[in-house]
């Protein structure tokens, strides 16, 4: 695969996916720019290395063409942040965008129409890839969190170009994934939380042939206590994972990885920050209570782990750390991935709610790497080759 800076782009237009699906708050306005902020460095690259930018992106999930999903409107913030003017074009293929494109100027950037307007886009139509791709003569993918989905423009498409890369930001997940995936410094720990054992097993099973340590927190765990004969009360559990707890627990076995699973848990007799609160034996909570964080002594045990690791994966919550009252568990074990990072460990973070709670803590920058992508990640960590990465080989 070809980086970035191994391309000429001088005089070139450069077709760059980025992923520009931010969120919006009741009065319309942008509430949170990160998904734009994280491609800027490579469109600044691109700009600065006298090449042109072809931005095109998709937002939301729009049935046709809907004027509440077109990216005119993220126009002023990408100027804000670029600061620079942006065109727009108010299609991403057809003869007004073929010339409004082939018009562009050395450093020059234009912003295209909603891909998913056309349904071709999802359905990775080859010649809607085909015309997307007349529009440059390099093609650049930043576009994360969507290489797991085979779409015309994360994907198709890429085979139009002699020549393409990753983006910076691209890049830089490809590499910390390596960092983790191949050859990663011990000890390694998996710290996997979140609410149900389903979305996680296939990235468990993934997991422990690169894992010394394999640390289990949040709702899922109840599935594994259960399993085990444990008393879990109402907390969240899934019957027909149970099996497939037994089968990760012999496996780990035999690949000689330590599973930790909570000791205590912070129980409550209703799902509020309001309920009464105490903590109990993971192993006998009474009917009517229900594990919603990890406890004390789970957090002391966990925190020890973690902060003698060198290389960390963490994903998913211990807890329902939204609720101010469960989120103690989530928020000692941010702090000890920091302070793992703080001593040379190489921590990755991403693929679910971890991202939402480490940003909650406010600890974002002393972890190694956060992922942008949520389903991109988790399938990666399956062991998944995502095909928009593999479009750019
Ligand atoms: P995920 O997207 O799989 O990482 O799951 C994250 C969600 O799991 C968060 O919204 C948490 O509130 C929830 N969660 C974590 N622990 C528990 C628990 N013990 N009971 C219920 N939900 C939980």
């Amino acid at each position: 695969m070809k980086s970035i800076n191994q391309i000429d782009f001088s005089e070139k237009k450069a077709f760059v996916r980025v992923d520009f699906n931010v969120p919006f708050d009741d009065a319309g306005r942008i509430s949170d720019n990160s998904r734009i902020v994280a491609a800027l460095p490579t469109i600044k690259y691109i700009m600065s290395r006298g090449g042109s930018c072809i931005l095109a992106s998709h937002l939301g999930r729009p049935k046709g063409k809907t004027k509440d999903l077109s990216l005119s409107k993220l126009i002023p913030e990408i100027e804000k942040l670029l600061s620079t003017k942006v065109l727009f074009s108010d299609d991403c293929i057809g003869e007004k965008t073929e010339s409004q494109c082939s018009d562009l100027k050395q450093g020059e950037v234009i912003l295209l129409e909603n891909l998913r307007f056309y349904e071709e886009e999802t359905n990775a139509d080859e010649s809607f890839a085909k015309k997307l791709s007349n529009l440059a003569e390099i093609y650049v993918n930043d576009a994360y969190g969507t290489t797991h989905r085979e779409h015309a423009s994360t994907a198709t498409m890429a085979k139009f170009f002699d020549i393409k890369s990753p983006g910076i930001l691209l890049e830089n997940e490809i590499r910390s994934l390596k960092k983790l995936m191949d050859n990663p410094t011990g000890p390694v720990t998996a710290i996997i939380g979140g609410a149900k054992v389903s979305s996680k097993i296939s990235v468990i099973a993934n997991m422990l042939d690169v894992v010394d340590n394999l640390i289990i927190g949040g709702g899922m765990a109840y599935t594994f206590i259960k399993n085990n004969g444990g008393a879990i009360g109402d907390s969240i559990f899934e019957k027909d994972k149970l099996n497939d707890c037994s089968k990760i627990m012999s496996l780990a076995e035999q690949k000689n990885v330590n599973v930790f699973l909570p000791e205590d848990v912070v129980a409550s007799n209703e799902f509020s920050n309001e309920g009464l609160k105490k903590a109990i034996n993971i192993y006998n909570i009474p009917k009517g209570w229900q594990g919603l964080d990890i406890g004390p002594l789970t957090i002391s045990k966990f925190e020890k782990i973690v902060t003698e690791s060198k290389t960390i994966l963490w994903n998913g919550p211990m807890g329902v750390f939204e609720m101010p009252a469960f989120e103690q568990g989530t928020l000692a074990i941010a702090k000890s991935v920091a302070k793992a990072t703080s001593s040379g460990a190489f921590s990755l973070i991403g693929g679910g709610d971890s991202v939402a709670a480490i940003k909650k803590f406010n600890l974002q920058d002393e972890v190694s790497f956060i992922s942008t992508g949520g389903g991109a990640m988790l399938e990666s960590l399956e062991g998944k080759i995502l095909p928009g990465i593999k479009a750019l080989k």
